[in-house]
């Protein structure tokens, strides 16, 4: 009964959340930081493309612009939220049969603000790093990631097109490890957003070279060969998400030249559903599919 509790009051809570969002436009929304930071790539892909054959309203435009809200919003409104809730509180009581009251290992909560913020950067985006290396060599979770992939004319908002399972994914596989270090602040909103920035960013039609940065961030032109059809690996290339280092640390970088011209997506392309229906539920399809065979 308690779990149920916790999913009916997180599920209002999530409804009420993001009713407010709409509403009440303020610094620490981010729906509408969304919506700003996006019109922002936008314009400098309208006034300075690197792609220039792409038409200004490129392939999948608009069903990318549903990616980006759904995954930012609605798929937490339809009950991932109220979902995970749950999860976390089976989980915690699973660890209480054992004894274990508190994940915290490491105390941060006493480090100045800035020192948090970073460590939490840094330290996500290198779990992300290592979970994207898995959707690709996992060849079930690369069935789901395959959404992400199959698109063919690079965009910011091919940041946000990606399978629900990812979600599910990258969540489950962070929250030990970020649960290991006790937090001591709420507001994540400045990490999120700037790893939300640096995504659109690496997914923009814009040339941006960023010297000897390149090694730390990623950009846009070492994100296109983590798109482009022909690469050497099978298992991919150029995994960072907001950071570019992780790929030059583990040798998994690769920019043999201006990818401006590649053909971008995976083989038998073909093959892949072009509607938003069909590729929600593409990875479980396909499974199904083989067996029958
Ligand atoms: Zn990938
Ligand atoms: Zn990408």
């Amino acid at each position: 009964m308690e779990y149920i509790d916790i999913f009916i009051t997180s599920f209002k809570d999530y409804a009420r959340y993001v009713g407010n969002e709409v509403l009440n436009p303020h610094w620490g929304n981010y729906l509408y930081w969304l919506i700003g930071i996006s019109i922002f790539f936008y314009a400098l892909e309208l006034t300075m493309p690197w792609r220039k054959d792409q038409p200004k309203i490129r392939k999948d435009f608009w069903l990318d612009a549903f990616y980006m809200f759904f995954n930012f919003f609605l798929f937490s409104l339809v009950g991932y939220y109220a979902f995970s809730n749950v999860f976390v509180q089976l989980f915690n009581d699973f660890l209480a049969l054992f004894g274990v009251k508190n994940l915290v290992a490491i105390e941060i909560n006493t480090w100045p603000v800035w020192a948090q913020l970073l460590t939490l950067f840094i330290l996500r985006d290198f779990i992300h790093w290592n979970v994207h290396r898995l959707l690709h060599r996992v060849p079930a979770l690369w069935e789901f990631h395959k959404v992400h992939h199959s698109v063919e004319q690079m965009g910011f908002a091919a940041h946000l097109r990606f399978h629900w399972m990812e979600t599910i994914v990258y969540r489950t596989i962070e929250y030990i490890p970020l649960a290991m270090i006790g937090f001591g602040i709420q507001e994540f909103l400045l990490v999120h957003l700037f790893a939300l920035a640096i995504g659109h960013f690496n997914h923009s039609n814009i040339r941006v070279p960023l010297g000897p940065l390149k090694y730390i961030f990623n950009n846009p032109q070492m994100h296109i060969w983590h798109h482009a059809k022909h690469i050497p690996s099978k298992t991919g290339v150029n995994f960072g998400i907001s950071l570019s280092i992780w790929d030059y640390i583990f040798q998994t970088h690769y920019i043999p030249k201006d990818g401006r011209d590649e053909p971008l997506g995976f083989d038998d392309m073909d093959k892949f559903p072009s509607e938003l229906k069909d590729q929600l539920v593409y990875g479980f399809k396909r499974k199904k599919k083989k067996i029958e065979e």
